[in-house]
């Protein structure tokens, strides 16, 4: 196939100072949980990115001084030439395969709490730190200014040795010194670094200065500034002084990277933002400037990247959670295989990684993160050893479908039988609920490309029994049939069942996800949800429920409303939804009684228990697998071998009840491994060691 000549304009090469990217496509920094901890690793993963297409691969945020330590985060450190080495593998790597390597310098000011190093923190004024630490970041004198702009100096000359190609000055989020002092909130200061907006600039001004330069003869020097920080008057703002930053210091960088702040903002998820969203923010930038501009919005569709090229709102299309989700995206445009792309879900599973401080994954990627520890590529499958063996696969949720689509790719011919009229689970039972369409792609992307295999069959309509799957006698058989809500309240507070929910009127989460809730069972009653599960479920069927004309009181043992999603960057955003829709919030309280419309709820620190009227209650607890069929399989071990089957493995919610990006890497994985010897005495991936020389 080849290119839709639509899309030639996403192919043009763009000059950046005295390098040029071989496109328009730039994967701007992102956080992925590899770092300076697993250098391999991270360079695995960009060495597929640039495979991929991408013109410009950059690192996550480099820590540049040991007084800017994000420890226990896992992002780059370049704090002396001793961390020169960390990035080798990735410079040579991204080169290896065509594209620009870029680094993000970071000082993280009053964010960095130096929980490693035990530095003083720095900021423009005498501030609280950004973690909760009980610890106050000092005022920096002129003395600080000045090392500041040293260390700058000194860490993009060994970002130059290292070999990149791209160093930033960056000021792209909150979270950094340089935004810190071009901030009225957090710059108190009243010599000429603070007070007028020039002076608040005039640090920000010097580094870029500084950093040219130092290093501008071979290297670009890019900024990443956020014009709008999406507050109003308190903060930047892109009619104002985000405007006028731009503004003042146009021609002087050599490319222009500009975003949102904070991160929730810059990587909203598809629940909360559209493709495109930052476009109102970032649209005058090019007027302002002859240099380059690059911006995000989670594009995924090459009309909208090409429109935003057309139009002059961007010059390069930049991504960090399309790249992800797809490292091949540029590629696939390139070749004309549009329908080939993985399309990002919007999820921030990947931002989740950072958060909980571990590898980087994704719901719709099973291989990200694992390129270099279990060699596992995005768009290659060892080849089956016995490409003549069948495998059927029970079930056509996400561990389903992956699990059928990557057995066909390496060759085994495919049945994948499913109970219901459609195809999809989990991930399109969630789609129906509200602002969670963007799920649906799980299913879209691997239905579409399984119905273009000639080795693969699709049964719709299809519950299998144990006979029946012995009757099959396929060689490998993956039992994919998912997971149900508990309604008996065992979750992560109650550890036995409650058996006082038997005199209360109980509705099933899977009710929402099935769709078959209807509004007369719950318009104008009291309905109560218990989340204990903390993830998304319970927040959006509040939601759900409040659009159905409920009245509504969400009830939890956590602090605040769908608690995991700190680690998605969504928790404000649900939390404030509800609140705006009328939702009452119950925290740290679990159940305690119920039945005659009423429900007792206990505080999680005195038990002190209080009563609450309860039409119905919707426990979001703990899920059970639905391992009916394997286990009647396993029964019938003994007629395995007269069957024909060699294996039966459970995967997905079946196996354990975890998240939709969970399903896909377990389906992914038993696909992989069909006819591999595993060792469950053996670590199963590469891993990078920790070095006991010191120094
Ligand atoms: P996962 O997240 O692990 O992929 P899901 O709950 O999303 O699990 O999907 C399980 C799928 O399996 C559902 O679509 C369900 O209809 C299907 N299923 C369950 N039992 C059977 C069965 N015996 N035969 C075929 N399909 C089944
Ligand atoms: Fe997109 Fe979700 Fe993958 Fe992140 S984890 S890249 S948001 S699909």
């Amino acid at each position: 196939m080849s290119r839709d000549p639509r899309y030639d304009i996403l192919f043009e090469p763009v000059r950046i100072g005295p390098v040029t990217a071989r496109n328009r496509f730039y994967q701007v920094p992102h956080c992925n949980g590899l770092a300076r901890l697993h250098p391999q690793a991270a360079a695995g993963m960009r060495r597929v990115k640039a495979a991929g297409g991408w013109a410009v691969i950059n690192t996550e945020e480099v820590e540049l001084h040991h007084s800017s330590d994000v420890s226990p985060y896992i992002e780059g450190r370049l704090w002396d030439d001793r961390d020169i080495p960390t990035f080798q593998a990735s410079v040579d790597a991204i080169h290896a395969e065509g594209a620009l390597a870029g680094i993000e310098l970071a000082h993280n000011g009053f964010h960095a709490p130096n929980r490693y190093s035990r530095e003083v923190p720095l900021a423009p004024s005498h501030m609280m730190v950004g973690a909760l630490d009980p610890v106050q970041a000092r005022a920096m004198d002129k003395q600080d200014i000045a090392n500041l702009r040293r260390w700058h100096r000194d860490a993009a000359l060994r970002a130059k040795r290292a070999g990149f190609d791209i160093i930033y000055c960056y000021a792209g989020h909150d979270l950094t010194l340089p935004m810190h002092f071009i901030s009225r909130r957090y710059n108190h200061r009243s010599d000429e670094y603070g007070g007028s907006l020039e002076n608040r600039v005039r640090l920000y001004r010097e580094i870029i200065e500084d950093t040219k330069e130092a290093v501008g003869d071979r290297c670009a020097v890019a900024v990443r500034f956020a014009v709008d920080e999406v507050m109003g008057e308190e903060g930047l703002c892109s009619e104002t002084e985000g405007r006028e930053v731009v503004e003042m210091l146009a021609e002087l960088p050599d490319l222009w990277d500009v975003n949102v702040s904070d991160w929730s903002n810059d990587s909203v998820t598809a629940r909360f933002g559209e493709e495109g969203g930052q476009e109102q923010y970032v649209v005058f930038v090019k007027s302002l400037t002859s240099k380059p501009v690059v911006g995000v919005g989670r594009f995924t569709s090459p009309d909208a990247m090409v429109s935003q090229i057309k139009r002059g709102i961007l010059d390069l299309i930049g991504a960090a959670r399309p790249s992800i989700a797809d490292p091949f995206l540029p590629k696939k445009i390139e070749e004309g295989r549009i329908e080939d792309i993985r399309e990002c879900i919007g999820c921030n599973i990947c931002v989740s990684g950072d958060m909980i401080i571990a590898p980087i994954r994704c719901t719709q990627n099973p291989t990200k993160g694992e390129e270099w520890r279990k060699g596992w590529h995005p768009e290659e499958i060892a080849t089956a050893k016995s490409p003549e063996a069948q495998v059927l696969v029970v079930g056509a949720g996400p561990a389903g479908l992956e699990c059928a689509l990557s057995a066909a790719r390496r060759g085994y011919s495919v049945a994948l039988a499913e109970a219901g009229q459609a195809l999809g689970g989990i991930a399109a039972r969630m789609a129906r609920l509200p602002g969670l369409a963007s799920y649906d792609r799980v299913r879209g992307y691997r239905e579409g490309q399984l119905r273009r295999m000639a080795n693969a069959e699709i049964y719709l309509d299809s519950p299998l029994s144990a006979e029946e799957v012995l009757d099959f006698g396929a060689r490998f058989v993956a039992v994919a049939t998912g997971a149900r809500w508990r309604l008996d309240g065992v979750g992560r507070e109650h550890a036995l069942p409650l058996a006082f929910l038997e005199r209360a009127e109980l509705l099933s989460p899977d009710a929402f996800l099935d769709g078959t809730v209807e509004a007369e069972r719950v318009q104008g009653r009291k309905l109560v949800i218990y989340d204990d599960d903390h993830y998304l479920l319970g927040g959006v069927i509040a939601e759900a429920l409040a659009g159905m004309g409920a009245d509504v009181t969400l009830v939890t043992p956590a602090a605040d409303v769908s608690a995991w999603t700190h680690n998605t960057l969504e928790q404000g955003r649900i939390q404030t939804r509800l609140l705006e829709l009328g939702v009452t919030i119950r925290p740290h309280r679990t159940l305690a009684g119920a039945g005659n419309g009423v429900l007792t709820l206990a505080c999680v620190y005195t038990d002190k228990t209080e009563e609450i009227p309860c039409d119905v209650l919707v426990p979001v607890t703990a899920r059970l697998p639905e391992e009916a069929l394997f286990q009647a399989l396993k029964a019938r071990e003994d007629d395995w071998a007269d069957a024909g089957i060699a294996q039966v493995s459970l995967i997905g919610d079946a196996l354990a009840p975890a998240t939709v990006a969970h399903a896909v890497y377990s389906g992914h994985r038993l696909a992989r491994e069909l006819e591999e010897e595993i060792d469950l005495d053996v670590v199963p991936f590469r891993r990078e060691l920790p070095g006991i020389a010191g120094g």
